[in-house]
């Protein structure tokens, strides 16, 4: 075991504050990375604060993780000492299950370990994630992030950027298509380069204008704002795609209404309470309103890959670890534009 600084919260209505975690000493197929940069991921904040009923504590949030890779145990190929790497939301599964061979290892039958508020396979020692300065993987579950990428940039793609990647991809989004992203935060930014990068057409859906020029700049060429009269009336039958990533409680009829017919919305946001259904909005045009949790490892390495070719990362606010919970406030105000990353080496210093 390696004692290793860390940032936890003690329980949900505690500040996060400084903390010590031990990490496991590296079996044959583990992988030891010293993380550089860890996204604050707006569901760190539902989980510290208790929104999904579901917290263990104390915990250390953080799944958006890229470091350098400084040991591997002896059976590992897949990364060498030295190599730029990423670790995701999940660590472990069974790697046996259906599931799990299908290359979706979120859903492994088994229960995946996730990265933090979560157990490994043993079901009894508690993960913690990223907000620290080293974590300890299985390799199976290591990405290789490409050398070209802005590390900081790059690490919100571990969550932000798969779960934005994999629903375009799972709706075959094509040049052309009208996809709308609703919200303009960490996943909401990044959909909006995803798209564009596919070739769609892209409309903003936000609550105010503050945010038109960046999302223009990021590559929508539509912007609406959903707290004006007569928004969703004029958008009615407009969209192929719709990608929610909102974090709060807001009316889905309204925005499935702004689907063609057979058109799908994409849930991904997920806000503390349940939502009403109007069934008609979805009846009246055969729509379609559909959930995508993250993704599988294969998936996100090929997102990974792709963001490599093209050049995409997120745009980052890099943060002293002891600002972490002023951010978390601005996270929930809407003011990071567009994801607040913890520079780890803040950590230590
Ligand atoms: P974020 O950076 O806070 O962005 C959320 C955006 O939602 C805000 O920027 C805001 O955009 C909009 N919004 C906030 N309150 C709203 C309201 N009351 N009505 C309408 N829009 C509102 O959060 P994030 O990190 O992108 O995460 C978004 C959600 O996705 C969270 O619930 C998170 O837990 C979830 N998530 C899901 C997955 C998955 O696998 N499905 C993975 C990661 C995260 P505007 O300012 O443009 O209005
Ligand atoms: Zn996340």
């Amino acid at each position: 075991m390696t004692k290793v600084p860390a940032y936890a919260a003690a329980g949900p209505t505690e500040p996060l504050s400084p903390f010590t975690i031990d990490r496991r000493d590296p079996g044959p197929n583990d992988v030891v990375i010293d993380i550089l940069f860890c996204g604050i991921c707006h569901s760190d904040i539902h989980q510290v604060r208790n929104e999904w009923q579901s917290s263990m504590y104390p915990m250390v949030p953080g799944h958006e993780i890229v470091g350098r890779v400084v040991e591997v145990g002896r059976d590992v190929v897949k990364v060498q000492p030295g190599a730029l790497a990423g670790v995701g939301c999940y660590v472990d599964s069974c790697l046996a299950c259906g599931h799990c061979r299908d290359n979706l290892e979120q859903f492994c039958e088994k229960g995946a370990a996730f990265t933090y508020n979560g157990t490994e396979m043993d079901r009894k020692t508690p993960t913690f994630g990223g907000y620290s300065t080293r974590i300890v993987v299985r390799d199976h579950f290591v990405l290789r992030v490409p050398e070209t990428l802005d590390p900081a940039g790059a690490a919100p793609l571990m969550c932000a950027g798969i779960t934005t990647f994999s629903p375009l991809h799972e709706w075959k989004t094509k040049k052309g298509d009208r996809v709308a992203v609703v919200g303009l935060g960490g996943l909401g930014h990044m959909a909006v380069k995803l798209a564009r990068s596919l070739g769609a057409e892209v409309t903003v859906l936000s609550t105010s204008r503050a945010k038109e020029a960046d999302a223009r700049r990021l590559g929508a060429t539509e912007f609406e704002v959903t707290k004006e009269k007569g928004t969703f009336e004029r958008l009615r039958g407009r969209f192929d795609l719709i990608l929610d990533t909102v974090s709060a409680v807001h009316d889905y009829n309204e925005y499935l209404r702004t689907l063609r017919p057979l058109g799908t919305m994409v849930l991904l946001g997920i806000p503390p309470a349940p939502i009403p259904l109007d069934a008609a909005a979805l009846i009246l045009g055969n729509r379609r309103l559909v959930g995508s949790n993250i993704g599988g490892i294969a998936e996100t390495q090929a997102m990974l890959d792709y963001c490599g070719k093209h050049g995409i990362v997120s745009d980052v606010e890099v943060i002293g670890v002891q600002e972490i919970n002023a951010a978390y406030e601005r996270v929930l105000r809407g003011d990071v534009r567009y994801r607040a990353v913890v520079d780890v080496a803040t950590l230590t210093r």
